[in-house]
């Protein structure tokens, strides 16, 4: 047993209290490193991007292929476990260059491409507290962020430095070094700023692992702002073992895969199975640089015999609108898993995958929380269409209904309740960032609660219900959005659906209803009533929408989220709130 790995974590970090911190999880923790076959570092301690990189770097797997970067066009790359083992060394000596030392935090503003890897990586190797930040994202967003998160670093391309950044640097005393790259690979010089790749150009091949422990900080992600004001997420690198194990269950990877996650990087999804799930199980992942395009997807799928696929529902909604046509025009014989997170996945999505790609698609659940995938439909079991599916090994959920004083009861089958996990993966968040009171909310005894509402039944498998600020309680009924958006959306009018619990005098809460329709559909009079005639037949009166309205299309998240609460505020005129994740302002 190697108990050097796990340690205590150092009082500067400002870790929260460690809820898992027990002697028997520790011992599990250390007996589960040894079973999956993760190394520790040479001299004690365990480091995310070590076992993810330079394990294999050091090993057979040394010139198997590690990223298979697609660029615009017909532009490749791709970069062996070795060469991305020297690379990523190159990175981590450059930051010790300019003075970086580990548990700085190092944020991350980057399209998918070669740099967004050897930055969280290489920051990982060098100790830092690696956070990651969506391209996306306006100044105003930027700053907050890198504020609460007392960013020291930051490395971005040199457009979205000029676009976004260059501007907000005065009110940014602890940012001490800008890395910059230009994404066409032309000659960099802004003022303030360093040249990535010249100073890459400079770095030694050979970097000597910062010894971190399990314990020690590693990422720090920022929720997607659904709920409300996005909290920034603290990971630790014992989420190594997460990663491995839920790579190789959840998704069902094996050695000789090409996998592609298609998740932005500046989501958790993008870390934790963009980046470091397949490394660390050795496989090959793909990479596309390029926007997505209905007609380019289906052909990386064929053309880079994609074995393995991790989507979300926003992605699979967008491919189902382009039609079943430009799918059929490309083969898939080397896929074999199709999974997605993110939202609930409707079953006419699950049916469209069999229908089209020839697999049905595996839904599972995971927060940024979580740090990685608690409840699947796995490659062993039945799907059950709509249902996010089974604990994994190991973790152990149930759902749960919080008393006044605090204490838990642990529901039975079918009955609604807030889903909660006991003892969880080392993935686990370990703080909110300066919202230490927010963090112990999250906790009750043993057990952390979700925030999602579910049910369980007989066999054991969960289904989404809503969020618990979402629910809408009508009547004396609890209604879940998601039951009542997924009847609109079997109506062939409707491409988009998301309800709403309206305050109503004599039914505390009514449910009101927004759809956006599909190419070839427009809005009228008879169609409304029709779409709620649906809905009734289909729910029932007492819970189906009483109200309906039409828009060109639904307020979301960057990560594809639907914002139920913007659509509450803008109904009852009250203030928007945080906004800073919102995909389309307009
Ligand atoms: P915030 O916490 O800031 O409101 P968020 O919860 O949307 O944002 P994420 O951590 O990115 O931020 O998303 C996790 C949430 O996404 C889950 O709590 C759940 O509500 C939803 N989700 C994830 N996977 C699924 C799934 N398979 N089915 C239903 N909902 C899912
Ligand atoms: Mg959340």
């Amino acid at each position: 047993m190697r108990s050097s790995i796990i340690e205590k974590p150092p009082a500067d970090l400002r870790v929260a209290p460690n809820w898992s911190d027990t002697a028997a999880a520790r011992a599990a923790f250390s007996w589960q490193v040894e079973a999956t076959g993760l190394s520790g570092l040479p001299g004690g301690g365990l480091n995310l991007a070590f076992e993810a990189v330079d394990r294999h770097a050091a090993g057979p797997r040394r010139t198997h292929v590690a990223l298979r970067l697609l660029g615009r066009g017909e532009r490749r790359r791709e970069v062996s476990y070795g060469e991305l083992g020297r690379l990523t060394s190159r990175f981590a000596n450059l930051l010790t260059t300019l003075g970086i030392k580990p548990g700085a935090r190092l944020f991350v503003l980057c399209n998918r491409g070669l740099e967004l890897y050897l930055g969280v990586l290489g920051g990982l190797k060098c100790g830092c507290v690696v956070a990651p930040l969506f391209s996306a994202f306006g100044p105003e967003p930027l700053e907050t962020r890198l504020r609460l998160g007392e960013g020291e670093v930051l490395l971005t391309s040199e457009a979205l430095y000029r676009r976004k950044v260059a501007a907000l640097r005065d009110k940014l005393p602890l940012l001490r070094h800008v890395l910059l790259y230009d994404e066409e690979n032309g000659a960099l010089a802004v003022e303030g700023t360093h040249d990535l790749h010249r100073l890459l150009g400079e770095a030694a091949d050979e970097f000597t692992v910062a010894p971190t422990t399990a314990d020690s900080p590693s990422l720090l992600h920022f929720t997607s702002g659904t709920t409300g004001s996005p909290k920034g997420a603290l990971h630790v690198h014992g989420a190594a073992l997460t990663h491995y194990v839920t790579g190789k269950y959840a998704l069902d990877l094996h050695p000789g895969d090409v996998f592609w996650c298609t998740a932005d990087p500046g989501w958790v999804t993008g870390t934790s199975y963009g980046i470091l799930a397949p490394l660390l199980l050795g496989v090959t992942s793909v990479v596309d640089c390029a926007d997505f395009d209905a007609e380019r997807w289906y052909a990386i799928l064929e053309r880079e015999r994609i074995s393995v696929w991790y989507t979300a529902p926003t992605a699979i909604r967008l491919l189902m609108k382009a039609g079943a046509e430009l799918a059929r025009g490309h083969r898939y014989p080397a896929l074999r898993f199709v999974a997605s997170v993110g939202e609930p996945l409707n079953p006419e999505a699950v049916w469209w995958g069999q229908e089209v790609l020839g697999l049905p698609i595996h839904d599972n659940w995971w927060q940024t929380e979580t740090g990685g995938i608690m409840l699947a439909n796995t490659a062993a079991m039945a799907i059950k269409p709509g249902s996010m599916g089974k604990p994994l090994p190991g973790i152990e959920a149930a759902v749960v209904e919080q008393r006044e004083d605090g204490r838990l009861d642990i529901l039975g089958e079918e009955t609604l309740g807030e889903l909660a996990l006991k003892q969880p993966w080392p993935g686990m968040f370990r703080a909110y960032l300066g919202q230490e009171e927010r963090y112990r909310r999250c906790f009750a005894g043993d057990w952390y609660l979700s925030g999602d509402l579910a049910r369980r039944d007989a066999d054991g498998y969960y289904w989404f219900v809503g969020r618990r600020d979402d629910v809408i309680k009508s009547a004396g009924h609890l209604i879940g959005p998601f039951e009542v958006e997924s009847a609109l959306l079997e109506h062939p009018a409707v491409a988009e659906a998301a309800v709403i619990g309206k305050p109503d005098l004599l039914l505390g809460e009514m449910v009101k209803a927004f759809v956006s329709l599909k190419g070839g559909f427009a809005a009228s009079e008879a169609l409304r009533d029709d779409l709620l005639g649906h809905a009734r037949k289909r729910l029932g009166a007492a819970v189906a929408p009483k109200e309906l309205d039409f828009l060109p299309s639904l307020p979301r998240t960057r990560s594809g989220k639907l914002m139920r609460r913007l659509l509450k505020a803008r109904e009852l005129g009250l203030p928007e709130g945080d906004t800073s994740t919102l995909e389309n302002p307009s």
